[in-house]
């Protein structure tokens, strides 16, 4: 079977193990069934998931001139504490920030390699966890604005990472910890105005279960507009990564935007 398409991130189910699904043109293609199969993957240009354009990606499936303009990708989607719409204030289009930014969001903890603080809309759960590839994630607190979320982010900051290390976390080099002791320890630095929104011990870790046979030992990332034809063996997913038996990864989302073809 051959498909062709724009790359962008892969639609997950929860369950165990996670499933995976990826959409090339009208195809949608269930992955873990492609798991111990080999796969070819062929670079085939570029398209902007913003514009359509044939245009080269600059950052998150978006050409250079879409990043600076389109809402989607404003600074406040990486920096939830930017947000302004509970103000009454435009950073690019004011409609689309108020329905994207005054709606419940999470702070949360998730365990990928070290434990990070995070934030995602509240709509995004579990998907945000899995696309990070976090082999556990507890909420810490549910607020109505992505404000808020921020703030509590950048507070806790101070004490946690906010960041996965994405090779560690492919290795499935994970520190062993308890999130529910640490959301316990990290409660004090929450800031004033969230407090109210903490939640005591309703929630329960949720752990996620990825479909991978075997983790590499060492990765090396595939870059198809440098290598533009790959051929390996699936043995496993997680997070937005293909994981190939000769140790090479392929991050789904980091290339959104790529037109590809797969052969299968
Ligand atoms: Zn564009």
């Amino acid at each position: 079977m051959q498909y062709q398409g724009v790359l962008s991130k892969m639609r997950t189910e929860l369950g165990s193990p996670i499933r995976y699904y990826l959409q090339l043109e009208e195809d949608e293609i269930s992955m873990n069934d492609l798991i111990d199969q080999e796969l070819q993957l062929s670079f085939q240009g570029y398209q902007c998931l913003n514009c359509g354009k044939k245009k080269k990606i600059y950052r998150q499936g978006h050409c250079y001139d879409c990043f600076y303009k389109s809402p989607h990708v404003g600074d406040w989607v990486m920096r939830p504490e930017l947000s302004k719409a509970h103000l009454g204030i435009e950073d690019r289009n004011l409609e689309f920030e108020k329905e994207a930014q005054l709606q419940p969001h999470i702070v949360y903890l998730a365990l990928s390699s070290d434990v990070k603080v995070g934030v995602t809309r509240k709509t995004q759960v579990p998907t945000r966890w899995i696309d990070q590839g976090a082999n556990e994630a507890l909420p810490i607190v549910e607020v109505p604005n992505r404000y808020l979320a921020g703030i509590t982010e950048v507070a806790l900051k101070e004490h946690l990472s906010d960041k996965t290390n994405w090779r560690k976390m492919l290795k499935n080099e994970v520190v062993e910890e308890d999130l529910e002791v640490i959301r316990e320890q990290i409660e004090p630095y929450i800031p004033e105005e969230v407090k109210d929104y903490y939640y005591e011990n309703e929630d329960e870790v949720l752990a996620l279960d990825f479909p991978v046979n075997q983790y590499p030992t060492k990765v090396k990332s595939l870059n198809l507009s440098k290598t533009p034809e790959y051929k390996g063996k699936l043995i496993g997913i997680k997070g937005q990564y293909f994981i190939f038996e000769d140790n090479t990864v392929f991050n789904v989302r980091g290339n959104e935007g790529t037109i590809i073809s797969l052969e299968v």
